[in-house]
Parts: C-alpha cells; structure tokens; sequence
C-alpha cells in the first residue's frame, strides 16, 4: 500500500465535475471506486484522489430489456439483488458468489472491477461473456461503449472518461450461461477463469460467446472457440470435442504461478464442464 503521495482528495458532487478534474489532472489523478487495486497496485496513487460518495452511483434497476448497475454498486450489493436471482437461472450469482471473500466482495465496485481490468479479474471475463455495456461521462457528454469497445481503445478512454453505469443485456428463453475459475484459496488470484453464453436455437448453438482470463494477461474474447461450439448440439460428445479443442487452440502461457501445460490442462477441463453444465441448462 503506497499511499504516501496523496495530496488532495476530492469529492464532485456530479460527474461532469468529476470528469473535469479528472481531464485537468491527467495522469496524477485517479477515480476511486472501492480502492482495493489503488491500495494493491505495485505503482504510488497518484497525487489526486476523485471519491464519487457524492454521486448516486448505488443502483440496479431493470430497463430497456436491460439491467443497469450504477458504477459504485459493490459486488455483494449486486450478486444480492432480486433482480440477479433469475437472470440466467441465477448462474451470474453462483459465479459471482465464488469470487475471493465476502469482505472482497463488499468492497469491489463493478466500476473499479471494469476500470481496473485486473489480468485474473473474473468480474472482467464474466461481464465480456455477457456482452456488457460500459456508460461513461466525460466533459464531453455521456456515451455507451460494448465492453470490448472500452478495452479496444483503454488508456485513452480511461483518461478522459468516468464510469457511470455498467448495462447488461436482458437474455431471455433460450440463453444459457456457465462459468468456472480457478485458485488455490479464497483469497489468492485467480489463475484462470473461462465463461461462456450460448443462444440455443432449436437444440443447437446459434450464438456462442466464450472468453478466457487470467492466462495471465487479461480476459480476451476466444473467437475460435466460438466458431467451434456455433451449429453444434451441447452433448457429452461435444463436451469432450470442446475440452480438446480448446486445450489446442486458447492463447494461455506459464508465469511464476502455473506453468503453460498445467494452464492448458485446466482449460480444456473448464471448456468440457461447461458445456456440460450448458447442456443440462438447456
Ligand atoms: C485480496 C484480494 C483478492 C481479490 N480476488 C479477486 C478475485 O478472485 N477475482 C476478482 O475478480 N477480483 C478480485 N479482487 C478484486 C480486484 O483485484 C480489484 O481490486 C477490484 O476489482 C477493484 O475494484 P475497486 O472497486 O476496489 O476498484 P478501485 O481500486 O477503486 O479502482 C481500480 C481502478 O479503476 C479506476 N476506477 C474506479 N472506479 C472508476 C470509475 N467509476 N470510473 C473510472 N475509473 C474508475 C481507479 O482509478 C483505478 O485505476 C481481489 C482483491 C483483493 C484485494
């Protein structure tokens, strides 16, 4: 924890206001959200705190054929809404239940969670499988990126733009979602995650999104894998095509954690339970 260089901490009372400061400072200023990657990151915060108590950012409401999750809503706060129970036969909250401790949980925002894309974040892969939004507001207005968007264009957007809300599309009838992660304890990193969402269409995948992190760079959308579930039946046979497959293909390596071959193994042990957990979903 280095937080000795702070100087100032400020609190806008509206977003604007905070994208202005945030703009104005540039690199020596940062956005805090629950202020667990600012209080863990290897590198000094920055000399400006922007805290956003004053801002009602704290809200989950369903609109639009989508949920909306306000950029301060923790984790707990989220996995604990009504609104998640049925989302996806509530198997977002069973994959969120399993993310590090409750204390973790309370403290993570889904703002920070997105805005700090931890390489082993599951939050970062679950949210990119559900193809989610990212609003933002900058002093020059508000606007609505795909999550893959807000990654493509990252250090820019994050010095200009200010998490607002966090959207996630509304899947109704016959999508089925599935997750796994791996670690060594509660509170230890994640040492890779996979989540898929599939659209079965009369017994068959018709769309797939399938995304691996923690590999150990970040969470990235498997474009391959995608391909490989589309027109198929989910079957133990695919389960078991699917396990190698992925094995072959997932762009994973080793790091000072886990070797390469080890990482390979468990994801294609991920893809063959998911399918299968896909399967009986469906
Ligand atoms: C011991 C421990 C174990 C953990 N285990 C896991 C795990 O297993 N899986 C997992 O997914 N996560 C895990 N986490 C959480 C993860 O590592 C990050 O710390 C967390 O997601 C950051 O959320 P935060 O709200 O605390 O963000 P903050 O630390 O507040 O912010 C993170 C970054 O985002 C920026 N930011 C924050 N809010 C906004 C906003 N609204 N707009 C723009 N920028 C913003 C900040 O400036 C900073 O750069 C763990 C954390 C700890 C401490």
């Amino acid at each position: 924890m280095k937080l000795t260089g702070v100087e100032k901490c400020l609190f806008p009372g509206t977003l604007e206001e905070a994208a202005e400061i945030l703009e104005h400072e540039g690199d020596n200023a940062a956005v805090v959200g629950g202020g667990l990657g600012i209080i863990t990151a290897r590198e000094s915060a920055p000399g400006t705190l922007i805290f956003l108590e004053k801002i009602p950012l704290k809200y989950i409401k369903k609109e639009q054929n989508h949920l909306k999750v306000g950029a301060r809503t923790s984790l707990s706060e989220f996995m604990n809404s009504p609104v998640l129970e049925k989302y996806l036969s509530g198997k977002v909250r069973s994959a969120m239940e399993g993310i590090s401790t409750h204390l973790i949980r309370n403290q993570i925002t889904l703002g920070g969670a997105v805005a700090g894309r931890a390489p082993y974040s599951d939050i970062v892969t679950l949210l990119m499988a559900l193809r989610a939004k990212v609003v933002l507001r900058g002093q020059a207005g508000q606007k609505i990126l795909s999550i893959d968007e807000y990654y493509g264009d990252f250090q820019d957007i994050r010095r200009q733009y200010i998490i607002e809300e966090i959207q996630l599309p509304e899947y109704e009838g016959d999508f089925a979602f599935a997750m796994e992660r791996f670690t060594r304890n509660a509170t230890d990193i994640t040492l890779l995650n996979m989540a898929v969402l599939v659209k079965i269409e009369i017994g068959k995948v018709e769309e797939a999104s399938v995304t691996v992190g923690s590999r150990p760079e970040p969470a990235y959308r498997f474009p391959e894998g995608e391909e490989f579930l589309k027109g198929k039946a989910l079957s133990e046979d695919l389960a078991r095509l699917f396990e190698d497959f992925v094995r072959e293909k997932v762009d994973v390596r080793g790091d000072f954690r886990i070797s390469e071959d080890y990482r390979r193994h468990v994801s294609g042990v991920f893809a063959r339970r998911i399918v299968e957990s896909l399967g009986g979903a469906s």
